[in-house]
C-alpha cells in the first residue's frame, strides 16, 4: 500500500495548483478527481476563453473579494496575479491582458490553460486518478491520515500525511463541483456558512420576455433592500431569458440573492440617463419638442431609449400608447424624466446553482489559518478554492482565489509534512 505525502481532492484550479506547488517541494502527491478529466469548470470560464486573473494591484483587487478580503491577502501576497501570469508563461502558456485588466490565454482557449497545468502536473510525477470520488476522510487523534474513495464501483483506502480539499462550490454541478467539500468539513466538526448562488441572473416580477437580448450601456443601478440603499453600480447590464444580468446585474446579485433568501423585498432601481441630472434631462426632453408645442410620447421615447424599451416604458409610465405630451403641462415631462432616472424592477427570484457563476458561503474562514490554509481543528487538513467562504466579482478574481489558495495550501502542506514526518 502506497502512503502519499499529500492527497488533493479535486482537480480544478485550486487542486491543480496545490498539486504543482507541493510536488515542486518534493512531495509524493495523489490527486483524486471524480470526473473523467480535470478542470471541467475551467473549460467553461470566460465563455470558453478563461479570464485567468485580473492584473489590478491589491488595493483595487481587494475591493472585488468577499466577504473578508484581508483573509485572502496572505495567499494573494504569496502567489499574486503577477506571480500567476509569470508561472503560466514559464510553463508554456502565453497570456494577454485585455480591457478591465483581465488576463486571458493568448490563444483565447480555456482548454490551453487546463492542458498546460496538466502537463506540468504530469511532468512533476504527480499521480492523478480520474473517476475517483473521495467519500470519507480518515483521522486519528485529530490528525488526518488518509481517505476512502470510490472508483469503478470499488471502495479504496489510501493513506497520506496531509489532505487538501479543493472540491469547489456548487455552481454548474455538472462540472463535478456539487458540494462534497462541505460534507467533509461538517463531518470533521468544521463550521460552514450557508451557501447561496452569486454572480447570477435576477428575475423581476412580471418579467417581460420581450426584454430578452436588450443590452443597456452605461447605466446606474441601485440595489434597494426594504428601504435601504445597499449598493450602487455603474456600467452595462443585459436582459436574458433568466432576467437581469450582465456585468452590473451580476455585481449586485451577491447582496440581492442574500436579501431575497432572508425574505426581504428587493428592488433594482435603474437610472437610464445617469450622465444627466434631472434638470438636464428635462431640458433634453423639452428640446425634443423643437418648434412644436406637442409631441407623441412614443416619438419622444424612441429618441431617448433603445427600441426594445419603448413599449415597455409606455406601459410603465401608464399614460397610454397614443399619449400626446404638451409643453404647457410640464408636470407630465417631469414625470417622464423621473421614470427614466428611476426605473424600478422588483426582484422576486434568481437563477440557482445550476447556472450561477460562483457560490457564496462555504467553509468558514474562522476555521482556517489564512497564512497556511490549514484547518484549526484537524491537523494536516487544508482547504483551498471555492469550497472556502471566499468569492469575487467577475473579472478573473475567482480563478485567482483558486490559484493563490491552491498554491499556498500545497506549499504549506509540504512544509508541515517535511517538518513533522522527516
Ligand atoms: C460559467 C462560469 C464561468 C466562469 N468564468 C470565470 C472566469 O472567466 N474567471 C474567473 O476568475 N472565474 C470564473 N468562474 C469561476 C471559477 O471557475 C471558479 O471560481 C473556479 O474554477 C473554482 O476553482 P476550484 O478549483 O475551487 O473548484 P472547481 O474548479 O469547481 O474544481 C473542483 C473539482 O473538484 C472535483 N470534486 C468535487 N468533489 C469531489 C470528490 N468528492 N472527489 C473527487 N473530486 C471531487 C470536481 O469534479 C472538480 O473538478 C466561472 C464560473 C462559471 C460557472
Amino acid at each position: 500500500m502506497i502512503t502519499y505525502d499529500i492527497i488533493i481532492i479535486g482537480a480544478g484550479a485550486a487542486g491543480m495548483m496545490a498539486a504543482i506547488s507541493s510536488a515542486r517541494e518534493g512531495m509524493k502527491v495523489l490527486v483524486l478527481e471524480k470526473m473523467e478529466r480535470p478542470g471541467r469548470k475551467i473549460l467553461i470560464t470566460g465563455k470558453g476563453r478563461c479570464n485567468i486573473t485580473n492584473t489590478r494591484e491589491w488595493e483595487e483587487f481587494s475591493r472585488h473579494i468577499f466577504p473578508k478580503p484581508n483573509f485572502f491577502k496572505f495567499a494573494f501576497k504569496s502567489f499574486s496575479n503577477f506571480n500567476l501570469l509569470r508561472f503560466l508563461n514559464e510553463i508554456g502558456l502565453e497570456t494577454v491582458i485585455e480591457r478591465g485588466e483581465r488576463a486571458y490565454p493568448l490563444s483565447g482557449k480555456s482548454q490551453d490553460v487546463v492542458r498546460t497545468l496538466v502537463k506540468e502536473i504530469e511532468s512533476l510525477g504527480v499521480d492523478i486518478s480520474y473517476n475517483s470520488k473521495a467519500t470519507k476522510l480518515l483521522t486519528k487523534d485529530l490528525k488526518v491520515t488518509g481517505l476512502l474513495y470510490e472508483k469503478d464501483g470499488v471502495l479504496n483506502e489510501v493513506f497520506s500525511k496531509a489532505v487538501i480539499i479543493s472540491t469547489g462550490g456548487l455552481s454548474y454541478p455538472l462540472t463535478g463541483s456539487d458540494g462534497d467539500g462541505y460534507i467533509f468539513a461538517e463531518s470533521m466538526g468544521i463550521k460552514t456558512i450557508k451557501r447561496l448562488p452569486s454572480l447570477t441572473a435576477l428575475m423581476p416580477l412580471n418579467f417581460n420576455i420581450s426584454l430578452k437580448g436588450l443590452i443597456l450601456k452605461n447605466i446606474s443601478v441601485k440595489l434597494i433592500v426594504g428601504k435601504d440603499l445597499l449598493q450602487e453600480e455603474f456600467g452595462d447590464a443585459e436582459f436574458t431569458n433568466n432576467g437581469f444580468e450582465g456585468p452590473v446585474g451580476l455585481r449586485v446579485s451577491r447582496k440581492a440573492v442574500k436579501a431575497i433568501s432572508d425574505g426581504n423585498r428587493v428592488l433594482i432601481d435603474i437610472d437610464l440617463k445617469p450622465a444627466l441630472t434631472r434638470d438636464q434631462l428635462i431640458s433634453r426632453i423639452e428640446r425634443e419638442f423643437g418648434q412644436q408645442d406637442k409631441i407623441y410620447l412614443e416619438t419622444l421615447l424612441r429618441r431617448l431609449l433603445p427600441a426594445q424599451l419603448v413599449n415597455i416604458f409606455i406601459d410603465y409610465i401608464g399614460f397610454g400608447k397614443t399619449k400626446i405630451l404638451s409643453k404647457k403641462l410640464p408636470g407630465e415631462i417631469y414625470k417622464i424624466s423621473d421614470f427614466l432616472k428611476s426605473w424600478k424592477l422588483e426582484i422576486i427570484s434568481y437563477t440557482g446553482f445550476e447556472r450561477c457563476v460562483i457560490t457564496t458561503g462555504g467553509v468558514s474562514l474562522d476555521e482556517i489559518l489564512p497564512k497556511t490554509l490549514a484547518t484549526r481543528k484537524i491537523n494536516n487538513l487544508f482547504f483551498a478554492g471555492e469550497v472556502l467562504d471566499l468569492d469575487g466579482d467577475t473579472g478573473g478574481y475567482n480563478l485567482q482565489i483558486g490559484f493563490s489558495t491552491g498554491y499556498v495550501a500545497g506549499k504549506s502542506a509540504a512544509e508541515i509534512v517535511k517538518k513533522n514526518f522527516t
